[in-house]
């Protein structure tokens, strides 16, 4: 465990809050942007400001499209192992400034400290060593001949200029599983941060620019509906990798058909979480509870909807509960703490509204409001008694909330998970080999842990069934997102 303390740290997040304030980051260098509306950033613990960033224009957009633009067949023109050892050298640099990077996360979106240093941003450097590396190693079919005469070649080349839209809940992880897999594989990238969580991206955009080229990684910040928007549908952007809500994923890649252009989405979920009465219900219950509280339920594969045999639910609920009712939530600079505030204000009232409106029978066991104290707080909670089709538990809460349903068989377990919209997670918890291989088969989920919830690495895809997004991150496949491929056939005659 790496100590942090805040004395330092603090400043540094201060003079980053001062660079940012009306510049974006543009072919290496802050640059003012053409407007002097303002978005304010708040600090999720306190409520206080943390800073103000531009509310940037379409000519922002542009001229950052331009330097992307510019700078893109200079970074492909490089060997993949140029470019690879280039992004390599960014990994080292961040990992030798962890608990700087940690700290500007975690104030920002409101994490605790020591869950930053010690899980996610180690994820985060490797994931940019996954990418860094596998892009060395792209497949493609075979060259040959495959008719009389003729010789094929296939070649994998960059799109071009990719346009990311990022969100709240893992600001620099969400940036660097789009961006990382976009730059190793030859493109260049501009990028529009969600509007609460800028800082981790604005230390992100100045570290690259110390090893790669101008243009190569651009930065605009502003509201998604005018400067991602913008970015969105610039003509010079080749695909846009997304994640977010549904709702704005729609409009997202409707702008982008618009423009007959790629779109690469992760757009939430609701993961069912299936117990079964073999299940080894102790460590169920503990992989269930860290799976839906870990960045206090602010994620989209989080273990929310649990769904229990009728002969251990009773158990279920009162293990979550115990659970719950055991996590110190509060300062995220105490050591301590395993929840820390909402990322926002206006999150914590969409999940205390979503809670509102459950239905007349259902019952809060734990939680259900706010916890006193500064900051975005909010209660653990258990819901049960929920009826199967109500808004709490077929769409996605976003917060640290489970509910409890209960099923009599395995089809009916299949048939209440598989009942969502949704289809990013799941998980099934049972003893019986066969059992999970028949449950996990049947699961239109594009993810699907057993006996285990919320594991990842770069190195795994991750693909949204249904609702849940189009495309894939991470792995190989999240590599060749970014790639086209050409086929050459020469004439051997
Ligand atoms: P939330 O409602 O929690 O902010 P969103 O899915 O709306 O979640 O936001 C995710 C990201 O999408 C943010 O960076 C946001 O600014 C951006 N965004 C919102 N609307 C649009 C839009 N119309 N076009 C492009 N990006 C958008």
């Amino acid at each position: 465990m790496t100590a942090v303390t805040e004395t330092g740290y603090d400043q540094a997040l201060t003079a980053i809050a001062r660079r940012i304030d009306g510049a974006n980051f543009i072919d290496g260098t802050w640059q003012q942007a053409d407007t002097t509306e303002r978005i304010t950033v708040f600090n999720p613990s306190t409520g206080g400001e943390l800073g103000r960033v531009p509310a940037s224009t379409p000519a922002d957009v542009a001229g950052a499209v331009e330097a992307a633009r510019r700078a893109q067949p200079g970074w492909a023109a490089l060997t993949p192992g140029r470019r690879s050892k280039l992004l390599l050298d960014v990994a080292a640099a961040i990992e030798a400034r962890l608990p700087e990077f940690s700290y500007v996360e975690a104030i920002d979106a409101g994490k605790p400290l020591q869950v930053v240093v010690d899980e996610e941003l180690p994820g985060v450097v490797d994931a940019m060593r996954f990418f860094a590396g596998a892009a060395r190693t792209l497949p493609a079919p075979a060259g040959g001949d495959y008719l009389d005469g003729v010789t094929s070649i296939m070649r994998r080349e960059p799109l071009g200029v990719i346009a990311g839209i990022t969100p709240w809940n893992y600001p620099l992880l969400q940036a660097v599983a789009k961006v990382f897999p976009a730059l190793a594989t030859g493109n260049t990238f501009v990028l529009k941060p969600a509007e609460t969580t800028p800082y981790s991206t604005a230390l992100l955009a100045e570290a690259i620019a110390e090893q790669l080229p101008p243009g190569v990684f651009n930065v605009v910040f502003g509201t998604g509906a005018v400067a991602g928007d913008a970015l969105t549908r610039h003509p010079a952007v080749a695909a846009v990798s997304f994640t977010g809500s549904i709702e704005t994923g729609r409009r997202v890649g409707a702008a982008a058909a618009d423009g007959v252009k790629k779109s690469i989405m992760e757009l939430g979920g609701n993961s069912p979480v299936l117990v079964f009465d073999d299940a080894d219900l102790e460590s169920a219950l503990d992989a269930i509870a860290a799976g839906g509280l870990y960045n206090t339920g602010q994620e989209c594969m989080a273990a929310s909807r649990v769904i229990a045999h009728s002969s251990i639910v009773d158990a279920v609920v009162e293990g979550l509960k115990v659970r719950c009712e055991r996590e110190k939530v509060g300062d995220i600079l105490d050591p301590a703490t395993t929840i820390g505030p909402m990322n926002s204000l206006a999150q914590r009232d969409r999940v205390l509204d979503k809670i509102a409106g459950r239905s007349p029978g259902a019952r809060i066991v734990t939680g259900g409001g706010i916890v006193e104290g500064p900051g975005y707080l909010l209660a653990p909670t258990v819901v049960t008694d929920v009826r199967d089709d109500e808004e709490l538990v077929v769409e996605e809460i976003f917060g640290p909330v489970f509910t409890v349903q209960s099923f009599d068989s395995e089809d009916d377990a299949l048939a209440k998970a598989n009942g969502t919209r949704y289809g990013l997670a799941a998980s099934v918890f049972t003893t019986d080999v066969g059992r999970a291989q028949r449950v996990q088969n049947a699961l239109n989920f594009g993810t699907v842990w057993v006996n285990n919830h919320l594991v990842f690495a770069a190195d795994l895809p991750v693909s949204g069934f249904g609702a849940s997004g189009v495309g894939t991150e991470n792995a190989e496949l999240g590599l060749l997102e970014f790639t086209r491929l050409k086929h050459v056939m020469v004439d051997t005659r």
